[in-house]
């Protein structure tokens, strides 16, 4: 009898584990269980789909800089039709003068675990990006190479194909329950009452996450958080307009012909967004737009196109992944909790579960520091660079 893994989620982090299963050999069968084929409210389909390699924690930056070479080497792994759009135009992260000790140390630490980031004083930023305002800004961190954005439905729509082309089955269904028979999962129980045996079981349902391993009275403190996105067109054209972090907390990058971009919502008004998606409007007006004019001028004139509002995975103990073997049902195996990080992370996170369920551990990437224990024991791995 041959080996079944039964993935509960089809999207980026579903798909990745399943297509590198099988390009790392495995053989037996591999069944998806995806609740909304559709993909529409699932996290990877509403992303800004940016990357970066400033990270404070050095497994974030290793996992980047793996998606890096991934991504540029797209058309050799998927042929020669596949593009992402991918493109590199940098991060910008600008601190004020109060951060400019700590950002230089940020940056020298990137730079020795192998990113291209480095630190620009509010005159370099000036100089390059000249429609961007220095008014309070100290220091500015930048990825000369190895950071951007690419199309985040783009690279599902490729990973999910070759996975079926290499006999994935993608089964329609919502996962409602597990059977548990001593520390395994036996059967992954479905909503139209059919069961899923299993010999592994992968927990890759995003913001879900969290509820269903309660499902199994496992603590995961993943929950989906509403983020809004805003697409806008302003009088602007600038080729190297980079992915813009401010210090104010706004983001933005260029997208087609205009701009997207968003805030968080404060910190005690990001409630669990369970059902949520509707467009923050009233953070756009009051919040995004007196910031946004600020450090871009030319930005007073934006015309709002449309926006959307997806769900951040966060994983509230530290804000970092949740990656690798359950401790107790020993068949189980996550990858889930990127908190906003995930679909940049999903290729070195799918190579972790193939590698943790056909070699038992990491072998290419020691995702160690990502792993459950620290849910177990309440030992957070922070995450100092959070949007
Ligand atoms: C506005 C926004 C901006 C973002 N920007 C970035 C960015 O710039 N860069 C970046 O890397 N990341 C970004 N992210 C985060 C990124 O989108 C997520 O980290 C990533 O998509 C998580 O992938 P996933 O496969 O774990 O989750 P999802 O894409 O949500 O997929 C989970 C899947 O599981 C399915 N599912 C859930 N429950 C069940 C069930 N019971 N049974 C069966 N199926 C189920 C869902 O239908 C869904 O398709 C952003 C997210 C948002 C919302």
């Amino acid at each position: 009898m041959s080996e079944k893994i039964v993935i509960v989620g089809g999207a980026i982090m579903g798909s990745f584990a399943a297509w590198f299963l099988r390009r790392q050999g495995f053989a037996g069968d591999i069944t998806v269980v995806e609740k909304d084929l559709t993909y529409r409210f699932c996290s990877t389909a509403l992303s800004a789909a940016a990357i970066r390699t400033q990270f404070g924690t050095p497994v974030n930056i290793h996992m980047s800089l793996f998606s890096v070479d991934f991504f540029r080497r797209i058309k050799q792994v998927f042929g020669p039709a596949a593009d992402i759009g991918y493109v590199e135009n940098g991060y910008l992260i600008l601190g004020g003068p109060d951060t400019v000790a700590d950002s230089r140390a940020g940056a020298a630490m990137q730079r020795g675990e192998g990113a291209d980031v480095i630190a620009l004083t509010p005159d370099e930023i000036a100089h390059r990006f000249p429609y961007i305002s220095t008014e309070g800004v100290g220091i500015g961190t930048f990825g000369a190479t190895g950071e951007g954005w690419f199309d985040a439905w783009s690279l599902l729509s490729l990973v999910r194909g070759a996975a079926r082309d290499l006999g994935v089955r993608y089964l329609s269904g919502e996962v409602t329950g597990f059977d548990v028979a001593g520390d395994r999962i036996r059967t992954v129980r479905l909503a139209d009452g059919h069961g899923l045996p299993c010999d592994w079981c992968v927990m890759a349902a995003g913001a879900a996450s969290g509820a269903l391993m309660a499902k199994l009275d496992q603590p995961l403190p993943v929950s989906p958080r509403k983020r809004s996105v805003f697409s806008f067109r302003a009088p602007l054209k600038a080729a190297n307009f980079p992915m813009l972090f401010d210090s104010s907390g706004i983001w933005i990058r260029a997208e087609g012909e205009g701009f997207i971009g968003g805030i968080q919502p404060p910190a005690d008004s990001d409630p669990d967004a369970t059902g949520d998606f509707e467009p923050h409007h009233a953070l756009m007006q009051e919040v995004f737009w007196p910031a946004l004019a600020t450090r871009i001028p030319a930005m007073e004139e934006l015309r709002l196109d449309r926006a959307w509002a997806g769900h951040y995975e966060v994983n509230a103990l530290d804000h970092n992944g949740v990656v690798g073997r359950h401790d107790e049902i020993t068949n189980l195996v996550l990858s889930t909790g990127f908190s906003g990080h995930g679909v940049m992370h999903a290729p070195a996170a799918g190579r972790g579960v193939a590698e943790t369920i056909l070699h038992g551990g990491f072998v290419s990437l020691d995702l160690t520091p990502l792993g459950y224990h620290r849910i177990r024991l309440g030992t957070p791995l922070p995450e100092s660079i959070v949007y």
